[in-house]
């Protein structure tokens, strides 16, 4: 086994050549690989077009291939991104902050003897020792809204557990870039994305209901969706509401 500097003449790793397809003016990505069939993604944040496709398979037939999926092309690239691009907030008096399905204004004020973030009428107040820097303004919005998550999901996996027959081991909130949600089956363990915060208390409780229900049902089949019309009748509503991939 050689081991440094000959990574020509021993590169292990299967071949790999990308480059872009133009169709109907629309950029398709393409990447062979070792792989058997074609795989066609849209990033819904970057609202880019991926294509991954065997070696085999030539251009021509990877054209007619994505002309057949345009339909479905176009209607993920319609769609807003999950997470439109940070609007530039440079979090200054009067700055619009969303929280649990509204909008406040976001309100600066020093002489506290800590930082911290705390919600007054339409106001959200953010108070701090003397100066503050960008970062941490940010920071301390995403403490507030990681508090007001861990703060209410357990009151909701509570209140469904008994309703629904199952339980839930442990959940976690994170910064999720394409996904409302996501559930470990085996260690019976949810992740909810941290821009949860900001859709309102009904929408939170969806994404919630939907990860619970893997507990009965691991695919997003006719059983699963009959399980969410059990317990939220108008869950479709609030699918096109939230816009977006909860897996
Ligand atoms: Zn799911």
């Amino acid at each position: 086994m050689f081991y440094g500097g000959c990574n020509f003449m021993f590169n292990r790793k299967p071949k790999r050549e990308s480059y872009t397809l133009v169709v109907n003016e629309i950029p398709v990505l393409v990447t062979r690989k070792k792989i058997k069939t074609i795989r066609l993604k849209v990033n819904r944040v970057s609202l880019e077009v991926k294509l991954s496709s065997p070696f085999k398979i030539s251009d021509e037939e990877l054209i007619a291939f994505i002309h057949q999926k345009m339909g479905w092309i176009k209607k993920h690239l319609s769609k807003p991104p999950l997470q439109l691009p940070e609007p530039d907030l440079k979090y200054e008096n009067g700055d619009s902050i969303p929280f649990k399905g509204g909008n406040y204004s976001l309100k600066l004020q020093h002489g506290a003897k800590k930082i911290g973030v705390n919600i007054q009428g339409s106001d959200i107040i953010l108070s701090f020792r003397n100066i503050i820097t960008q970062s941490r303004k940010e920071k301390a919005l995403n403490d507030f809204y990681r508090i007001y998550l861990k703060n209410e999901i357990p009151k909701l996996i509570e209140k469904w557990e008994p309703i629904m027959k199952v339980s839930v081991n442990e959940f976690g909130v994170k910064k999720m870039k394409t996904r409302w949600g996501t559930c470990n089956i085996r260690d019976k363990r949810i992740w909810l994305s941290l821009e949860l915060a900001k859709k309102s208390p009904e929408l939170l409780e969806y994404v919630v209901v939907h990860e619970m229900v893997h507990l009965h049902e691991r695919l997003h089949n006719q059983r699963f969706k009959n399980f969410m019309t059990q317990f939220l009748p108008n869950w479709k509503e609030l699918q096109k509401q939230l816009n977006g991939r909860i897996d």
